[in-house]
C-alpha cells in the first residue's frame, strides 16, 4: 500500500468514516456511486470493487459487462453535507476490465490519456470554468426562478445571496476553492467560478461540485439546475472554460511584447480550436437543448471565432492582467455545465495540440459582433457558424478523424448513437409552438 492510500485508511479509523462512495461517471457525464464499507478498502485499493458495467450509461456490451472501479486515493474528501453522522467519505474511481486494463469506456481515463500525449509534447494542461446555473422555486411544472435579479445584482436579502453563500461554505470544505461568484444576467440566474487547476482535477471538481450545489439547493428548499436554455426569453447557462499550457513553470501562452502578449503556441491552440470546433461541439453541448442556448443571443457564442474582447466570439482572449505572465489563457465559451467534463476537455485540448503540432495559421480576430452581420458579410469574412442544433453537430462531429481518435472508438461510436436517438425522439415531437401558431391558421 502506498502513504496516499494508508492515509486515506488512517482517516477514515479517526474520523469515524462508516461509508466510503466510491464515485465516477458516466458517458453522458451523470455522476456513479456505490457505497462501500472502510473494510473493504483495502481490496478496492488493491483489486477494485467489481460492478456491473452494462448497467451503466456508455460502459459496455453485455457479453464483457464485469468492470472494476478502483478508487483514486488522492481525490479523497470527507463529506459534508446532511451533517451525516457517522461520517461519508468519498473517492473518484478509475475503471480497469478485470484483466486491470483501463475501461475504453472511462471518460477520466480518456482524460488521463489526452493529458498524457500533452505531457509527451511538454506540456500540462491547466483549465479554470465559470460554472453557471438557474434556482428554480421547484424541479418539476413550468420553471419559476426564485428572483428577479439580473447581472451582479445584490439582492437584499435575496434567496440567491443565502444560497451562494452556504454553497461556498460546503465548497470549501470539500476542498474546492472558488475564486468569484455572483448573480448573472437572466432571473434566477447565477455563476460561481472554481479556481484554476490542472484539467483532471477540474473535471473531478465540476462533478463534485454539481452535486454539492443541488445538495445546498434541496436543502433549502429550492431547485438547481444546469440545463443549458431555460427560459426562451433569458439568457442560457454556459461554463466558459479559461485554458492554458504549461511548460515546466512557465505559461506557454505568454509572449511579452507579442499582441496580447499572446504566444505563438498560444496562437496555434486556438487556430486549433476554431479548426475543429465544428467537429467537438457534440462534446461540449450534448443535447438537444444545448443548440437552444447557442443559438439564442444572450452573450453566447454562435460562429467560430475568436477576439480579445468580442463577447459573441466562441474563443476570448482575456486581458485581466496584462503583465502577469502565468495569467495569459484563453477561454472557450461554447460548453455548457451539462457536459462530461472529462470528454469535453479532452476534445479541446487535443484541438489545441493539434493546431500546435501542424503549426495552423491564426485567422483574424473578430471585433464585430458577430450577431450584427449579415450571412453574407460573414461569408465574405470567412466566419462559419458553429451547428445549429443538435443533428449538424453529430453530422459535423461523425466525419472527425480527431475526435474518434481522441475518445477512442467505443466512446466515439456510443456517443454518436445515444445522439442521434436523443434527436429522432425530438423531432417526432408535435411542440407548442407548432400547435399555437398552426392550429388556428390551418
Ligand atoms: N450566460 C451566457 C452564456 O450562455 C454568458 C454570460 C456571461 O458570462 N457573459 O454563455
Ligand atoms: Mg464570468
Ligand atoms: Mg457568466
Ligand atoms: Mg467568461
Amino acid at each position: 500500500m502506498d502513504r496516499q492510500q494508508e492515509f486515506v485508511l488512517r482517516t477514515i479509523e479517526e474520523r469515524d468514516i462508516r461509508f466510503v462512495r466510491l464515485w465516477f461517471t458516466d458517458v453522458l457525464g451523470t455522476l456513479k456511486s456505490v457505497a462501500i464499507a472502510p473494510a473493504e478498502l483495502e481490496g478496492a485499493f488493491a483489486e477494485g470493487i467489481g460492478f456491473d458495467g452494462s448497467a451503466i450509461e456508455g460502459f459496455t456490451r453485455v457479453y464483457e459487462a464485469d468492470m472494476l472501479a478502483k478508487p483514486d486515493p488522492s481525490t479523497f474528501q470527507v463529506l459534508p453535507w446532511r451533517g451525516e453522522r457517522p461520517g461519508t467519505a468519498r473517492m473518484f474511481c478509475d475503471i480497469t476490465l478485470p484483466d486491470g486494463n483501463p475501461a475504453l469506456a472511462d471518460a477520466r481515463y480518456v482524460l488521463r490519456r489526452t493529458l498524457s500525449r500533452a505531457a509527451d509534447m511538454g506540456f500540462s494542461f491547466y483549465t479554470h470554468p465559470e460554472i453557471e446555473f438557474f434556482l428554480l422555486k421547484s424541479g418539476s411544472g413550468a420553471p419559476e426562478p426564485v428572483d428577479q435579479g439580473g447581472y451582479f445584482d445584490h439582492v437584499p436579502k435575496g434567496t440567491a445571496h443565502d444560497f451562494r453563500r452556504a454553497a461556498i461554505t460546503m465548497l470549501e470544505q470539500v476542498g474546492i476553492s472558488v475564486e468569484f461568484s455572483h448573480h448573472e444576467g437572466a432571473p434566477g440566474q447565477n455563476e460561481i467560478d472554481l479556481r484554476y487547476a490542472d484539467a483532471l482535477s477540474t473535471a473531478d471538481n465540476i462533478m463534485t461540485f454539481r452535486t454539492v450545489i443541488k445538495e445546498v439547493a434541496l436543502e433549502q428548499g429550492i431547485y438547481a439546475t444546469f440545463m443549458p436554455k431555460v427560459f426562451a426569453d433569458h439568457p442560457g447557462s454556459g461554463m466558459h472554460t479559461h485554458m492554458s499550457l504549461f511548460e515546466g513553470d512557465s505559461n506557454a501562452f505568454y509572449e511579452p511584447g507579442a499582441p496580447y502578449s499572446l504566444s505563438k503556441t498560444g496562437r496555434q491552440f486556438i487556430a486549433g480550436l476554431l479548426t475543429h470546433g465544428r467537429e467537438f461541439t457534440l462534446i461540449t453541448n450534448q443535447w438537444v437543448n444545448s443548440y437552444k442556448r447557442l443559438w439564442g443571443g444572450g452573450e453566447a457564442p454562435a460562429h467560430l471565432t475568436w477576439g480579445h474582447n468580442n463577447r459573441s466570439a466562441m474563443v476570448r482572449v482575456p486581458m485581466y492582467k496584462p503583465n502577469k505572465a502565468n495569467s495569459s489563457r484563453v477561454e472557450v465559451r461554447t460548453l455548457d455545465a451539462a457536459c462530461n467534463p472529462y470528454l469535453a476537455f479532452s476534445v479541446m485540448l487535443a484541438a489545441g495540440l493539434k493546431g500546435i503540432e501542424e503549426g495552423y495559421d491564426l485567422p483574424a480576430e473578430t471585433e464585430d459582433d458577430v450577431w450584427q452581420l449579415t450571412d453574407r458579410e460573414r461569408r465574405a469574412m470567412g466566419i462559419k457558424p458553429l451547428p445549429a442544433s443538435l443533428s449538424e453537430a453529430i453530422e459535423a462531429m461523425e466525419s472527425s478523424e480527431l475526435v474518434a481518435q481522441t475518445l477512442g472508438e467505443h466512446v466515439f461510436d456510443f456517443v454518436l448513437r445515444n445522439k442521434k436517438q436523443e434527436w429522432d425522439d425530438y423531432r417526432h415531437q408535435v411542440t407548442p409552438f407548432e400547435l399555437e401558431r398552426l392550429l388556428p391558421r390551418l
